[in-house]
This record gives C-alpha cells, sequence and structure tokens, in this order.
C-alpha cells in the first residue's frame, strides 16, 4: 500500500527493508554481472543524462521464477557489455558519482543471502512492479517518446 507522501524510494526502502548502501568489496561487484534494475523514473533520469543509447527493452523473467507473478514484465534496463552491465568499468559504476545508479544497485548488498531473502519483499520485484503501476504511466509514456526519438535519430545518423 502507498503512503501518503512517501517517495518511490522510500516506499521500496520500507517494503523491502533494506537501506542505501555502498560496498566495493569483490562480492558486491559480481553482483554487476546483471544490469540492476531501475525503476522507471531511474531509467528516465538516465535518458535525460543521455544514456538512452545504453538503454534497451527487455522481458523480466525473474519474476515468474521466483514466484511472486505469473507474467513476464516488460521495462527498459541497462544493456550488457560482455560478461557485466555496460555501466561497471574497473570494479566501478560509472553512474554511482552522478547520483544516477538504479534503484536495486542503490540497495543491494553482498549480506543479502538466501536465509534471509523473501521474494516478495526482494528488492528486484518491489523494483519491477513498478513497470506496472498505474501511477507511473506518464513517466512510461515519456520513456517510449524520448526512446523514440533516439530511434528516429539513430535511423537518421545511419542513413548519412
Ligand atoms: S548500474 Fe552500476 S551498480 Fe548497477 S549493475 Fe551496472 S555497474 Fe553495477
Amino acid at each position: 500500500m502507498k503512503r501518503a507522501g512517501e517517495s518511490q524510494l522510500q516506499r521500496i526502502i520500507r517494503k523491502t527493508g533494506r537501506k542505501p548502501i555502498q560496498c566495493k568489496c569483490k562480492q558486491c561487484q559480481q553482483q554487476c554481472h546483471t544490469p540492476c534494475l531501475a525503476t522507471p523514473q531511474d531509467i528516465l533520469k538516465l535518458i535525460k543524462a543521455g544514456y538512452a543509447d545504453r538503454l534497451a527493452w527487455t522481458d523480466w523473467y525473474a519474476g515468474m521464477l521466483i514466484g511472486v507473478t505469473d507474467h513476464i514484465i516488460g521495462m527498459v534496463q541497462a544493456t550488457t557489455v560482455g560478461d557485466w552491465c555496460t555501466f561497471f568499468h574497473d570494479g566501478l559504476c560509472e553512474l554511482h558519482d552522478k547520483g544516477l545508479k538504479p534503484t536495486e544497485g542503490r540497495l543491494s548488498h553482498h549480506s543479502m543471502k538466501i536465509d534471509n531473502w523473501t521474494p516478495k519483499k526482494s528488492i528486484s520485484w518491489n523494483v519491477a512492479k513498478e513497470w506496472e503501476d498505474a501511477d507511473n504511466t506518464p513517466v512510461l509514456e515519456e520513456i517510449i517518446k524520448e526512446l523514440k526519438k533516439t530511434k528516429h535519430h539513430d535511423e537518421k545518423e545511419n542513413r548519412h
């Protein structure tokens, strides 16, 4: 349930019990093989910061695997380059100092082990379901509009 005056990040923190944390240990770095999940708002910020070409539409299957949903959730997320998230370089997240790190990456920590993990309280699920929240429809529409512009721009560039 949503609470009046609560931001999206505050709501996800309340539901997951996780707080923003910074850790550069090897175990945490391993998490960057798979791009951390971003909310629609995180993605719109990335697009506006000029990172549209490092993002792509993707189908999120993990929710079905962990039993929190019965369907695939379509969303836009960071792409991968080789075995790593496109924003991971030499052990560091390119977005960290810019304040643009996606919500899952901001809250995730190596101490999250299977024995203290509940699917419904997982960060990934609480971020993923933001893509189906009707309140986020205007943000989704803006993302679609912005990405179409980028595609149009790319197509124009390809013609030259
Ligand atoms: S966006 Fe940053 S924190 Fe998230 S997976 Fe990529 S490199 Fe890691």
